[in-house]
């Protein structure tokens, strides 16, 4: 049909502006340089367009910020927390709410309540603050994935599913008891943000259930998920974002949310539990690490900004808009041929290094490689997800992964159609130089989280 193209567009307008400073090509470089090859380490003044993360970088609505105004400031029972912990139930379905300052103080908390020595804990992909915490907690993380997901050429819609026959030789070799949880995430971020189904996780909750073994929810990217079963699962065309969130959560038992990327806050997070005991404990022990269980590490005015911006994020319009840029952005980049994991996932673009740059051996770091040169050619910061990300065993050994990718991650409503314009042909450009491009040797490593500060230097 003619003239039939629905462009995805902004369900809002900008009221306000930031503005950016401009770097040349020999300004980059000295930055870079002095950043040890780490987009973490550069200065976010000597970056144009920002896509190192989507965490705590969204813009917030008008809303959100009269709400930041109508801060209670109390030490106890902030009516904030009372209004996010009805938006919690509400939008979310969980019983008891525990707010913390950030994603991690949740796992952290959780890790600590529900892992024993020796205790293993499968996942649909591990998630570097969360397995460290499991295994802080004296835990072992077995990925459950299903195959599909490490395989960043192949279109399967749901790549984020439990492999529920990997699943079941877990717990046949250890038994139920020695699996306090299943760790599952909506929107599987290592992965490239890719969706769990619907059926998937009905299966889950009913092999579960057979062995009394709770799933808990890393529900930070739920709306992008949601987003990804209303346009691709059968029967869920007519349902709204807001309902599929409740359907997925109550498959659960639990959720750890970083409200920094969908919740669209710049700050906060928290636990979610519908176990009495569970929170008895997690109200307890957030005291000794966040703060009083009705702030948790929070100002009044952060749990309100996070109660207004949990509703925005399940609103239809927003999340088609959302993913819609993210899909605009993958779709230039597959255009000029560069790689990029496929189907395309909800909140960013995950390039795949391996084949951009197939004569760089991955202990000489193609991805980390690869955000260097991005970062050079036109000031877009990016981050690696691959060796480095990974890090090292127990026995000292590095995590070699599957994938090796460069994030191209968007923050929601912070950039324009023609900022994607941007980053698209920068690539391209990065792309057709490839051939000229060599590796790097790590020259600092940190012993914890080590893709934050670990220093470079080309070979
Ligand atoms: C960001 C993130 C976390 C950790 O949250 P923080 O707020 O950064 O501490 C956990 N899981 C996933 C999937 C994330 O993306």
């Amino acid at each position: 049909m003619k003239n039939s193209k629905h462009s995805w567009a902004e369900p809002y307008k900008i009221k306000m502006v930031e503005l950016l400073k401009m770097t040349t090509p020999a300004q980059r470089k000295k930055a870079m340089k002095e950043a040890g090859y780490n987009t973490f380490l550069l200065k976010s003044e000597d970056v144009y367009i920002d896509l190192l993360t989507d965490s705590g970088t969204s813009a917030m609505s008008d809303r959100q910020w009269s709400g930041m105004m109508m801060g209670d400031e109390a030490y106890a029972g902030s009516r904030n927390f009372y209004h996010l912990e009805k938006v919690v139930q509400d939008v979310y379905g969980y019983k008891y709410l525990i707010p913390t300052h950030q994603g991690r103080g949740a796992e952290n908390i959780l890790s600590k309540i529900l892992i024993k020595k020796g205790d293993i804990i499968p996942g649909n992909m591990y998630f570097t603050t969360t397995r460290l915490h499991q295994e802080l907690a004296s835990g072992k993380f077995e990925d459950i994935i299903i195959d599909e997901a490490h395989d960043p050429e192949n279109e399967f819609p749901f790549k984020g599913n439990v492999d529920l026959v990997k699943l079941e030789k877990l717990i046949k070799k250890h038994g139920a008891e020695k699996i306090p949880y299943v760790s599952m995430a909506t929107s599987v971020n290592m992965a490239g943000g890719q969706p769990i189904s619907m059926k998937n996780l009905k299966e889950l909750r009913a092999l579960t259930k057979k062995h009394k073994i709770r799933v808990i929810h890393d529900m930070t990217r739920v709306a992008e998920n949601a987003y990804f079963i209303q346009q691709r699962e059968k029967g869920y065309q007519q349902k709204t974002i807001r309902e599929i969130v409740k359907e997925i959560n109550s498959y659960t038992d639990g959720a750890t949310m970083s409200a920094k990327k969908d919740a669209l806050v710049n700050i906060g997070g928290f636990l979610a539990v519908n176990d009495w005991d569970v929170f008895e404990e997690a109200r307890n022990m957030v005291v000794v690490y966040e703060g009083l269980h009705t702030y948790g590490g929070l100002a009044g005015r952060d749990m309100e900004a996070m109660a207004i911006g949990i509703g925005e994020s399940i609103n239809d319009d927003h999340i088609r808009a959302r993913v819609g840029q993210v899909i605009y952005l993958g779709e230039k980049m597959m255009e000029y041929g560069v790689p990029i994991v496929k189907p395309i996932g909800g909140h960013g673009i995950f390039v795949d290094a391996k084949k951009f740059l197939p004569h760089i051996r991955q202990d000489q770091f193609p991805a980390q490689t690869l955000a260097a040169e991005i970062y050079l050619d036109a000031g877009v910061r990016t981050m690696e997800r691959g060796v480095v990300s990974a890090g090292r065993k127990a026995n000292g050994e590095n995590y070699f992964p599957k994938l090796e990718l460069v994030r191209f991650t968007i923050p929601r409503r912070v950039y324009t159609q023609a900022h994607m314009d941007v980053i698209a042909e920068s690539a391209a450009r990065v792309y057709d130089r490839r051939n000229s491009i060599k590796g790097m040797k790590m020259i600092y490593e940190p012993k914890y989280l080590r893709f934050f500060q670990a220093k470079f230097e080309k070979l």
